[in-house]
């Protein structure tokens, strides 16, 4: 009996592997064997002649904000969705008097109810960004730290402590986020624009640079989120990046002031973020823009789509499904054909993988064994039905499943 593996999920089918059905074998959680032939599991799963994938990415979301809208109302969503600057930043003011609230405990169960959430959609990487600041002190950031010990095998969190409201506009901020770095969070967060002055935006960034090299550190910021097309500190971050030596790893999230950048700034910008390795996330559905995506893309540089958002002060909606994003971003992003479905599935497996620089992830013979079966047979219906998967694998476990559970009587 020992050449059985430990699971086996048959009948699949797989992306580039045009309609041929499969079984995927998995052994010490690790993809031991996609093959034709049918071999045995101690455990084994119908894949029902579905697409198996990659198990899908976020690299982007606020989550010590989860669920905390009816805690705010929906007042910041308004002005965030303006588009306006000085609307966003409102939002953003407004949107911070939760954090008077701030405690470890309530945040734990929101950011964990997210993660589970998010598991049964299929999620099992997540780049969570954790407010650090002098409101937020560090709460969240010790709650998002026992969650990520806590789920470490089943949801992978790579934690950004992220001085929301800057750190020359919140005297005190920075030393948050060098405790949280010596806590254990694990990449600089940073919000440049958010400063009074371009000369503090540059300070802002300096700063977070310092700690990057001091912790050693990767750095995402997220940067330029106002239709303002004068904001320009995604262009400094690829600058610093290229200054510090810290090419390959930084990103820049949101972004959105790029879509308004007049079009010989924005091949500058792509060619010295190319120069910068630098990754980038957009989340179309919780702003009123977003990024030149298929620039940067053409440019080979990832773009991963984010979740960003869930039930708090700027988005109202979301599951924690990154198949729902996809759905969401394809009616605003462009003519959804199914090369655009093709590359917003990209979007939140491979390329996510790309920003979270995740080594061990993909559908071969040796990678962990991340996986999902979804609801169809080809990405065109797994968007178009964007349902939880049949079933979640995680380190080559079975951690979720689902049932359609629509019965018609007719
Ligand atoms: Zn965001």
């Amino acid at each position: 009996m020992e050449d059985r593996f430990d699971l086996v999920i048959t009948d699949v089918r797989l992306r580039d592997r045009s309609g041929e059905r499969l079984q995927v074998a998995v052994r010490d959680g690790r993809i031991a064997a996609i093959t034709p032939d049918r071999p045995r599991g101690r455990i084994e799963l119908d894949g029902g002649g579905n697409l198996l994938s990659a198990s899908f990415v976020d690299a982007h979301l606020h989550l010590c904000k989860v669920y905390t809208l009816p805690m705010i109302g929906d007042e910041a969503i308004r002005r965030y969705t303006s588009g306006a600057m000085e609307q966003a930043g409102a939002a953003i003011a407004l949107a911070s008097a939760v954090k008077e609230q701030y405690a470890e405990t309530w945040i734990y169960e929101n950011a964990r109810r997210a993660l589970l959430e998010g598991l049964g959609h299929g999620v099992t990487h997540v780049q969570a960004f954790v407010d650090t600041d002098t409101r937020a002190r560090l709460e969240a950031v010790r709650a998002i730290l026992r969650l990520r010990d806590e789920l470490r095998g089943t949801v992978h969190v790579r934690i950004v402590a992220f001085p929301q409201d800057g750190v020359l506009r919140d005297p005190g901020a920075e030393t948050h986020v060098r405790e949280a770095l010596a806590m254990g969070a694990d990449v600089v967060g940073g919000i440049p624009w958010i400063e009074r002055t371009d000369t503090e935006a540059q300070e802002h960034t300096d700063r977070m640079f310092r700690l990057a090299r001091e912790f050693d550190r990767d750095v995402a910021f997220l940067a330029d989120d106002a239709g303002d097309p004068r904001l320009r500190t995604t262009e400094m971050l690829a600058r610093a990046a290229l200054r510090e030596g810290w090419v390959g790893r930084v990103t820049a999230c949101h972004a959105r002031a790029m879509r308004l950048y007049p079009e010989p700034y924005v091949r500058e910008l792509v060619d010295l973020a190319r120069r910068a390795g630098m990754a980038f996330v957009t989340d179309p559905h919780t702003g009123p823009l977003h990024l030149r995506f298929a620039e940067l893309l053409d440019a080979g540089l990832p773009v991963a789509l984010g979740q960003d958002d869930i039930a708090d002060a700027y988005y109202p909606y979301g599951q924690h499904s990154m198949l729902e994003v996809a759905f969401v971003a394809s009616h605003i992003v462009g003519t959804p054909t199914f090369a655009q479905m093709e590359m917003l599935f990209e979007m939140i497996t491979t390329l996510g993988a790309r920003v979270m620089r995740l080594g061990d992830y993909g559908v071969a013979v040796g990678r962990a064994a991340h996986l999902v079966v979804l609801r169809g047979d080809t990405v065109h219906e797994a968007l178009r039905r964007h349902a939880p998967p049949r079933y979640v694998i995680s380190h080559g476990r079975l951690v979720a499943e689902s049932r359609e559970d629509i019965h018609l009587h007719i």
